[in-house]
């Protein structure tokens, strides 16, 4: 299992804010994960709810899935979770 924290630009304090707002609820980022490497399920951090990303994009969120080109020319998945806290929307 690979996970990448989206939403801190790499200096180390705000790698501590993006640490310190996991570890109390406020860190409102979006993480990227994969289990097989096919399938890239992009979901909210600290959301309403904890969202299905074993399988092939039946969440209860409805995820928008999109074919994602690899480097190598092939095809993988990206699944695009929904937010049940409506920060899409905030953010836009
Ligand atoms: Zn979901």
């Amino acid at each position: 299992m690979k996970s990448i924290i989206d939403g801190f630009d790499g200096t180390y304090n705000d790698l501590i804010d993006t640490v310190n707002g996991i570890l109390d609820g406020s860190f409102k980022g979006w993480l990227a994960h994969t289990e097989d490497g096919d399938h890239v399920h992009v979901t909210p951090f600290n959301d309403l709810l904890e969202h299905e990303v074993d399988d092939d994009g039946s969440c209860v969120c409805g995820p928008t899935i999109e074919p994602a080109p690899r480097n190598n020319g092939s095809y993988g998945w990206s699944i695009i979770h929904h937010t049940l806290d409506g920060r899409e929307s905030a953010e836009s």
